[in-house]
């Protein structure tokens, strides 16, 4: 089994990753890819690349934006060059850490409702590492919520990636999964579809063309649901992907061989390992 989207490197988990890398072992994983977050994260990366069956990728996401040092200035000269030294740090990072894939990069609505980097801001930072992907010919790893219209109007106006790329943790409505497939982007699905209040994602996990489709564990952030319910404050483990792939083979009618198998091969295919 692939997991598609884990982050081996955040505390929660790099405490004890041999412990966790070997239960996930055991129930059958041998591939993780973790994604990057942001500059003040990277290094973290570091720890975890070098591990049998580990690949990473490096970008900003969404929730890090406010650490690309972009000021929303009145100069749109003055910003373009900043976001340009930005990238080619970016780019600098992406070379040194062997990264296979650009991500997570993206847009988060309630992100900048709550407080955090404004929309405007997620906006130009994700526009330019789309660019960038494009220019580096490297696959994307898309962290969108609340914000589909707006990305899928990026992805046009930046133009065709080369690599194409997936959404991770799939939030959006069924009606999109089309328009994303068409991009060239994979649909990524987690602990998400273990709930009971899970119907948009199950409606989309069954409108994702197979040769399309990937799961995740995302963790630490979201265990598996225990009889539909998501337990408070139980951090997710790279073994929970055993529930995940379990319980999108049986809501797609396949069998959990063929669905793992199905899943690890797209991987493979989008991150070229
Ligand atoms: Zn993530």
């Amino acid at each position: 089994m692939y997991d598609s989207h884990c982050h081996l490197d955040f505390p929660e988990l790099a405490g004890a990753l041999d412990e966790h890398l070997r239960a996930a072992r055991a129930c059958g994983v041998e591939r993780w890819h973790v994604p990057g977050c942001g500059p003040s994260q990277w290094g973290q990366l570091a720890d975890v690349r070098g591990r049998e069956g580990v690949t990473v990728s490096v970008g900003v996401h969404p929730w890090w934006v406010d650490e690309v040092e972009c000021p929303e200035s009145d100069d749109p000269r003055a910003q373009a060059r900043a976001l340009d030294e930005a990238m080619q740090r970016l780019a600098t990072e992406l070379r040194a850490q062997g990264a296979v894939a650009l991500g997570e990069c993206g847009l988060d609505r309630p992100k900048a409702l709550q407080g955090g980097p404004s929309r405007e801001r997620q906006r130009v930072v994700f526009e330019a590492q789309l660019a960038l992907a494009r220019e580096l010919e490297l696959p994307v790893v898309l962290h969108v919520v609340g914000e589909h219209g707006a990305t899928l109007d990026l992805l046009a106006r930046v133009g065709p990636l080369p690599r194409g790329g997936v959404v991770h943790g799939y939030s959006g409505s069924v009606e999109l999964v089309d328009r994303y497939v068409d991009h060239g982007l994979f649909i990524g699905f987690g602990a998400r579809l273990t709930g009971t209040g899970a119907r948009r994602a199950r409606e989309s996990l069954q409108r994702v063309p197979r040769d399309h489709l990937l799961l995740e564990t995302d963790a630490p952030d979201q265990a598996p649901a225990v009889e539909g319910c998501f337990e408070r404050g139980r951090r997710g483990t790279p073994a929970d992907l055993v529930v995940v792939v379990e319980e999108a083979a049986r809501q797609l009618r396949v069998s959990t061989t063929e669905l793992a198998e199905d899943t690890a091969r797209n991987a493979r295919r989008l991150f070229g390992v």
